[in-house]
């Protein structure tokens, strides 16, 4: 098998279907409820077990067909988790459907899931909980085959007092009465998708329109901001989606805006988009999140990488249909070289953050004994997005929007690795017609994109959009310069940010004045937007402005995204190491439990309790 990060023998057994009836009981913080998995036999009944992935999870009870069975759930394999061991005593023929029906509660060592009190909520109403399954926390909600080279169409039944927003198309007219003031929400989704794709989240939710498929769902509260900052953009980003590869095909698409523990930007969970509330920003500067999720509905979601190993099919794809988006909807090709070389930036960062001679800074990287969320970088999606851009520019754009559409095709409903990527891209780019690419495409060094640690080739960027946000970091070396608030009017928050990344890389830092100057004539101090105050924060840190640390602290606890948080953790455990800590203790739970393990490991504080 080719995913080193399950433990299943998905090779013997497939899931095809998958039913959760679940229910969502806020007061013990756990799932509980039935689970009927149904998995074709690979085998002409040789294989007499069913091997399924599970972690931390409270099993009570498991039928084969009806049948009680032989079971067992066996030691603790790192991050791998616990395989469950289900005896299929007379095996099965090849290519028929046994059931499997688990009884099955998580635990409040689940890994999936967070719990938010409604105090942790903005209004203070309901409690509040979703999932979180990338990249292998799935096993954490149930046992399953808990590998993206598994996909299965799923059926939701979720018992909760709150709203269910689930990875599937709400049943129109479904709900039905629960016990008390409990509910039944039901969703079906009849695209077959990976584990990590299924997606819970209940709570106080209201939704309003926002395109011609799309809703926002999110607190009463955030509501009307939510629909604000999206529903311009919305259906553009869709229309160029759709020109770019193929049309939607999940039927709805719509935008669930979490409180702000989330972890991520986003996660692209099926027909509900996972965002994190600091996309609504008040200026529509941070929707790029979205142009990004739509994408892996695509890239990701619809063709998927087959294991960790591969993880950047999805995510530099995505950066690459992300970007084209925004190119399209500017009506710019600058637009694409503008968001790489902010891409490039982060990528030089990640790289030199692990060693650039490091695994997890290969295209591909090698996941045996490795758990995924430790890999989990930049990384895959701008290395992953240079690789792709580079392949566009050596066919030449005409062909390769050709491409796209057939291996989007081609891939549909199923999952691979790279090396399937290259035998599409070489199968497709030796038909007749592209007889003259023969030598270009002969130039490409596969081995060395894929395995090589570091940096890829830089590619000659378009500077045209970052020219301006260079030429005022100029003037911010020189220590007599006097800035306006006019520097930067009617710049856009990513050019913002450019020139706050620039003045972050000087080599000698600003002042302690220049740097408050800086963020109090650019408004950065008192900014809504998190990507413009926590970049400041970085510069202020670095010319340890003492003053700036308390706010440094402060944002800390109303952030909880793990792009924010771990980097201004680390610039301030260099510069203020009892603050860091202090602020880390002070607020550990707010965060989700992802990021609070990883922080722990950024700060040396962490357990090994895991
Ligand atoms: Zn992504």
């Amino acid at each position: 098998m080719r995913d080193p990060n399950t433990l299943s023998n998905y090779d013997a057994w497939r899931t095809r279907h998958t039913t959760t009836n679940l229910k969502v009981d806020f007061t013990s913080k756990s799932l509980r409820g039935k689970v009927i998995l149904e998995l074709e036999s690979q085998t002409d009944e040789s294989s007499k077990e069913i091997i399924l992935d599970s972690s931390y999870l409270d099993v009570s009870a498991i039928k084969l067909s009806g049948e009680s069975t032989k079971w067992e759930i066996k030691d603790r394999q790192g991050a791998n988790g616990s395989p469950v061991h289900i005896a299929v005593p007379n095996g099965a023929p090849k290519g028929d459907v046994v059931k499997v029906e688990i009884d099955v509660a998580t635990t409040d060592k689940c890994t999936a899931l967070q719990w938010l009190t409604p105090a942790q909520t903005s209004n203070k109403k309901a409690p509040f909980m979703f999932s979180q399954c990338q990249a292998i926390h799935a096993r954490s909600l149930f046992p399953c085959q808990d590998t993206p080279d598994v996909k299965s169409t799923y059926t939701f039944n979720i018992t909760s007092p709150h709203v269910v927003v689930a990875s599937g198309v709400p049943v129109k007219g479904g709900e039905t009465e629960g016990e008390g003031d409990e509910k039944v929400y039901k969703f079906e989704q009849k695209v077959p998708i990976p584990s990590y794709l299924y997606a819970l989240a209940s709570g106080d939710i209201e939704s309003a329109p926002i395109g011609r498929i799309s809703s926002v769902a999110t607190g009463p509260n955030e509501l009307k901001a939510s629909q604000w900052e999206l529903e311009g953009d919305m259906d553009k980003f869709l229309d160029a989606a759709e020109k770019i590869v193929f049309p939607y095909k999940w039927g709805e698409y719509n935008v669930l805006v979490l409180p702000p523990s989330f972890p991520y930007g986003g996660m692209e969970n099926p027909i509900f988009t996972f965002a994190t509330p600091t996309i609504i920003s008040g200026d529509k500067q941070n929707i790029d999140v979205i142009a990004h999720e739509l994408a892996h509905s695509w890239s990701g979601n619809l063709v998927t990488s087959c294991s960790w190993e591969h993880f950047w099919l999805n995510e530099g794809w995505t950066m690459y249909l992300e970007r084209r988006i925004q190119a399209s909807i500017h009506g710019s090709e600058a637009h694409i070289d503008f968001s790489a070389i902010r891409g490039w930036k982060a990528l030089e960062e990640s790289i030199e953050e692990f060693g650039k001679d490091h695994e997890f800074t290969k295209l591909c990287i090698s996941h045996k004994g490795i758990d995924p969320d430790d890999a989990f970088s930049t990384v895959p999606y701008e290395k992953g997005f240079h690789f792709i851009y580079y392949l566009d520019k050596l066919v030449g754009r005409e062909n390769f929007d050709k491409f796209i559409p057939h291996y989007f095709s081609k891939w549909a409903n199923k999952s691979l690795d790279s090396f399937e990527f290259k035998d599409t891209f070489l199968g497709f780019f030796s038909a007749p017609e592209y007889a003259s690419l023969k030598n270009k495409i002969a130039e490409i060094d596969w081995e060395g994109r894929f395995y090589n640690t570091g940096l890829p080739p830089k590619p000659e960027f378009d500077t045209s959009l970052v020219d301006e946000c260079y030429k005022l970091a100029e003037k911010w070396k020189q220590k007599d310069f006097q800035p306006s608030p006019s520097d930067i009017e009617g710049w856009t928050g990513n050019q913002i940010l450019v020139l706050l990344n620039e003045v972050q890389d000087f080599e000698e830092p600003l002042s302690v004045e220049q740097s408050q100057s800086l963020g109090e004539t650019y408004g950065l101090t008192d900014s809504k937007n998190a990507e413009l105050k926590s970049a400041y924060y970085h510069i202020a840190m670095k010319a340890q402005d003492t003053s700036s640390y308390q706010g440094v602290a402060d944002l800390l606890g109303e952030v909880g995204r793990m792009k924010f948080v771990r980097p201004l953790y680390r610039s301030l455990n260099k510069v203020a190491r009892d603050l860091a800590l202090e602020t880390f203790e002070k607020h550990k739970d707010f965060y989700h439990p992802i990021c609070r393990q990883l922080v722990e490991k950024d700060l040396g504080v962490a357990s090994n309790s895991a």
